[in-house]
């Protein structure tokens, strides 16, 4: 791989490259255009290109892409070749629904421990997946080694339990709750506000603006 910095946009669009590919695989196929792959994942195929550029040359020109080369390099770009144990703090409605959730894009992706504050439900194994007193956050984190938590709690809470994970060592935080929340510029924080996307696309529904593809 090029040492460079890949850009977010460009970031973003790799598990959409890669879950194509994957489901490709499986039906069998060996090659695919950048025209049929820009029909499938929607993203025009100079985009494509120039995202593919990034990462040096992946497919010959006249040719297309040999699919299963494709996918076995976003496979390692995307770390989806190891698993990955994800925590998850805070199990209410949406914590209990992502621990439901199968992340069925990925096979190396699973919540592997849960906490909660609520005594009702520590101790229990919900979908399969422990849940453990907040105390016991850090010492699973280190012992697990789990570089990512999921964060469900209330936004109020959510600030010291970022800071708790950020002494456990996590990496990467994916943000459910709607605080901004702080934490050491090594430490990614990627936001997830449910409620600000439909608000969003409300928005967009009821003006008459053109919405640019992302
Ligand atoms: P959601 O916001 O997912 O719809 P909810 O409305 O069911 O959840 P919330 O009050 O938002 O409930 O709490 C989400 C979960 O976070 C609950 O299971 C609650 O026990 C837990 N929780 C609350 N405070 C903390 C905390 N400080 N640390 C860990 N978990 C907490």
């Amino acid at each position: 791989m090029k040492d460079q910095v890949i850009p977010k946009a460009t970031a973003k669009r790799l598990p959409l490259y890669y879950r194509y590919l994957r489901i490709l695989h499986h039906s069998g196929k060996q090659k695919v255009s950048s025209t049929e792959l820009s029909d499938a994942v929607q993203v025009d195929s100079a985009t494509i290109r120039r995202d593919f550029s990034y990462f040096g040359e992946l497919g010959k020109r006249g040719y297309g892409y040999d699919v299963e080369a494709l996918m076995n390099f976003f496979a390692k770009t995307l770390n989806d070749d190891q698993m990955s144990n994800v925590a998850l703090v805070g199990v209410g409605n949406l914590g209990s629904a992502l621990l439901k959730y199968k992340f069925h894009q990925s096979n190396s992706i699973r919540i592997s421990a849960a906490f909660d504050v609520n005594k009702d439900i520590i101790g229990r194994i919900l979908d399969g997946i422990p849940v453990y007193p907040l105390e016991d956050m850090a010492e699973q984190i280190r012992l697990q080694e789990i570089d990512i938590a999921i964060l469900t709690v209330p936004a109020e809470h959510s600030q010291p339990i970022v800071d708790e994970l950020v002494r456990a060592g996590i990496k990467g935080i994916l943000n459910f709750t709607p605080a901004r929340l702080h934490a050491p510029k090594q430490v990614l924080i990627q936001n997830v506000d449910l409620t600000n996307e439909l608000q969003t696309l409300i928005y967009f529904l009821h003006s008459n603006a053109n919405v640019e593809a992302e």
